[in-house]
């Protein structure tokens, strides 16, 4: 059997990533080892058959970044389209923006403020239930937009996303939700990039993975294979769960999982926006996703009379895992699993995954370019 270079575990966007640099610049070759059907990861997206419509197939992926490194990079595989992120949050049957900004504050007082004036109000309400060092979620929450707007747009929402009390979650998490004093409603409107790769994701993983030095196999999972089947000369890359690696000898890491359901509606325009997150505890679904939304440009199934829309519910399912639970004692457990892994000779680790991390896709992207700097240092100065 050929011994190829480099051996990748898990072909979703940190070991695309990697294997294209690995066959592009070192020249080496790479097998891919992927446990589901297709490439790309959670990242992926397919045309959905009976509307034509492109769909994120694991929840809608917005690319945006300010990583100069990734923003050169990323540009070599894929075009982004114009679309600029707005999220809505529907509570109590109204709809409101999110991230916070002075339309969600008039809105949920029903005021008018001006942005010193909001941001007064605020200030005098958080005073109130505000919190000196807070410790979890839910004190770091009101800290940052008092109890009230606390409890109508996070506290339940959370607890169906995680499936856990906002007082039993770290603080980080929410430090992802931005609180402005202004009516901008653009999502990542830090960012320097953001969009939707114009041709979808699919194409771009398929561009990542052009080198015909890489060979991808499906349906296949690196743990049920013989251990030295696939022997690399250089090195293993492994991109999946480390509990699950080592067969949970020191216990299961805690994931939150997704599961999500399509229904294709006869209609041009279900909710008028590509996601709609809901915060009524009532309600067993999270988020509803309008996909045809992220792909204005595509006039013909933009205007067409059928849409599809995709309810996203929280669940507790570790063989299917999305979202790390980052708490004290999820994290020392992953850092118990990744001293097994940093034994391993020749075997190195990263993604999402495998890091136990709440990565963005700009993130994981240079993370990999990170790991192969230091790669094809190692390599080179061994040739
Ligand atoms: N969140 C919330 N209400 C919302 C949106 C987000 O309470 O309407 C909280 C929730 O705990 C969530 C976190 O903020 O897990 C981060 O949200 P984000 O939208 O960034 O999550 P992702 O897109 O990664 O699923």
């Amino acid at each position: 059997m050929k011994q190829y270079d480099f051996v990748l575990i898990g072909c979703g966007l940190f070991n695309s990533v990697l294997a294209e640099r690995i066959s592009n610049i070192l020249n080496k070759s790479v097998l891919i080892i992927e446990k589901r059907d297709h490439i790309g990861g959670n990242c992926y997206s397919e045309i959905d058959k009976n509307t034509g419509i492109e769909f994120h197939m694991y929840g809608t992926h917005i690319f945006h970044t300010s990583i100069k490194r990734v923003i050169s990079y990323i540009n070599k595989f894929a075009k982004f389209n114009s679309y600029r992120h707005q999220v809505l949050s529907s509570y109590q049957n109204k709809i409101y923006q999110m991230p916070f900004n002075l339309e969600t504050i008039n809105s949920f007082y029903k005021k008018n403020f001006s942005p010193d004036d909001a941001r007064k109000y605020m200030k005098e309400i958080i005073q109130k239930d505000s919190f000196q060092n807070p410790k979890n979620l839910e004190e770091k929450a009101i800290n940052m937009v008092g109890k009230e707007l606390y409890e109508a747009f996070i506290k339940n929402y959370t607890s169906k996303q995680w499936g856990k009390k906002p007082i039993d979650l770290p603080s980080s998490i929410i430090n992802r939700i931005p609180v402005r004093f202004s009516y901008n409603e653009d999502y990542f409107n830090n960012c320097e990039i953001q969009g939707i790769p114009i041709d979808g994701y699919k194409k771009l993983f398929d561009n990542l993975l052009l080198n015909k030095k890489i060979k991808i196999i499906l349906n296949t999972d690196y743990l049920k294979i013989k251990e030295n089947k696939f022997k690399p000369k250089y090195y293993t890359i492994y991109s999946g769960p480390l509990d699950r690696l080592y067969n949970y000898k020191y216990g299961k890491l805690e994931w939150r999982s997704l599961l999500f359901k399509k229904k294709i509606l006869r209609k041009n325009d279900f909710q008028g926006t590509s996601v709609i997150n809901f915060s009524d505890i009532e309600k067993k679904y999270t988020r509803i996703h309008e996909p045809k939304h992220l792909h204005p440009e595509r006039k013909k199934i933009f205007n067409s009379n059928k849409t599809l829309i995709i309810y996203e519910f929280p669940t507790q399912d570790n063989s299917n895992p999305y979202y790390p639970i980052n708490t004290l004692e999820n994290r020392r457990l992953h850092r118990r699993y990744k001293i097994l892994a940093a034994k391993q000779k020749n075997f190195l680790i990263g993604g999402r995954l495998a890091d136990y991390a709440y990565y963005d896709m700009d993130m994981t992207i240079s993370a990999a370019l990170k790991l192969f700097d230091r790669i094809s240092k190692k390599i080179t100065r061994a040739l």
